[in-house]
């Protein structure tokens, strides 16, 4: 029999978890070809959280979990809890209900199917405010603009791995990440399943504008070299403009005794003096970002390519 592990983070979920608990086994009762169990990861909750864990995990054997000493964000907890599961496969899943674990079958068909990712897609949140909605679809534009791989706007974290693919995401040393840009850098065949959003049933979304602004930005950052780069190509536009016309002022004032030459006065040909400097300065920024980006390749040590299957 195929094992499944269901990873769930926490935090400050109290009221949610012994929910979230109740409606993982409905749906482990229609699939009796699989033995699942639950890892819970206690992400620092302030409130009862983890008592409420314990108690599950008292009465039940298929209950896990990790308790951090703080909170250390979700995409932290996802990773410490695919670094401990021990399924075949995995599916992370919300405590918040927010991700219908009534599909949880429909995952594991696709993944019999031959797919290694299987990946929720939301179709719309009713709950999500105009701000977080304008934002994420400029986040969406600007990091599939520029980012080495595609993101499929409104995937979440409700997924399923495989075991190769957990095996291989455990090879990630880098502290700053976004699980899911990882998952989806990694490769592998890869599904795709909508689903409505739920409304979340207690609790608020510890997830605030700002802290999302945050991981928007790492993830710009992490997945693209594009704002390193932009001080270089500024600096050199500014150089080529300012070099080009105050060569062109030169000449013309000392070789061919242009009239319009002579009206640029000594201060305007300093502010062309200095701009054409600054660009100098911009270019070398630039050129230093070069080796801060090759330095950044190095050290967050991701493998340099990810293997299916081999023949020795
Ligand atoms: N979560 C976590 N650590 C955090 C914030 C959130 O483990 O610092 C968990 C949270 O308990 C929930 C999931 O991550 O199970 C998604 O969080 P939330 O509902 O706040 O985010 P959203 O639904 O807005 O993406
Ligand atoms: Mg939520």
């Amino acid at each position: 029999m195929k094992s499944i592990s269901i990873i769930i983070p926490a935090y400050n979920e109290e009221k949610n978890i012994p929910l979230v608990y109740q409606e993982l086994k409905k749906v482990f009762v229609k699939c009796p070809d699989y033995t699942f169990d639950i890892l819970f990861v206690n992400d620092g909750s302030a409130d009862g959280t983890l008592a409420a864990i314990e108690k599950l995990a008292a009465a039940d054997q298929a209950v896990h979990y990790l308790d951090f000493t703080r909170n250390f964000g979700k995409e932290v907890a996802t990773t410490a809890a695919l670094n401990n599961c021990q399924g075949d496969a995995c599916i992370l899943v919300d405590a918040d209900l927010q991700h219908p674990v009534e599909l949880i079958p429909t995952f594991i068909k696709s993944w019999e199917a031959g797919f290694e990712v299987v990946v929720g897609v939301r179709n719309k949140n009713k709950s999500v405010g105009i701000l977080k909605k304008i934002g994420s679809a400029i986040f969406y534009k600007i990091i599939n603009q520029i980012a080495e791989v595609k993101v499929v706007p409104n995937a979440t974290d409700f997924r399923l791995l495989d075991r190769a693919v957990i095996h291989e995401f455990n090879h990630f040393t880098e502290t700053n990440r976004m699980t899911r840009a990882l998952i989806d850098w990694l490769g592998f065949r890869r599904d795709y399943i909508h689903f409505d959003a739920n409304e979340r049933l207690h609790g608020d979304a510890s997830y605030s504008f700002w802290k999302l602004f945050r991981l928007a930005l790492n993830s710009f950052v992490s997945l693209s070299l594009l704002p390193l780069k932009l001080a270089g190509n500024l600096g050199i536009v500014i150089t080529l403009v300012a070099g080009v016309s105050g060569f062109y002022i030169l000449l013309g004032k000392y070789f061919f005794h242009w009239h319009f030459a002579a009206t640029f006065s000594d201060s305007e040909n300093l502010a062309i003096l200095i701009l054409f400097l600054v660009g100098i300065i911009l270019m070398s920024i630039g050129l230093l970002a070069l080796y801060i980006a090759n330095i950044h390749s190095e050290v967050i040590r991701r493998p340099m390519y990810v293997i299916r299957k081999k023949k020795a």
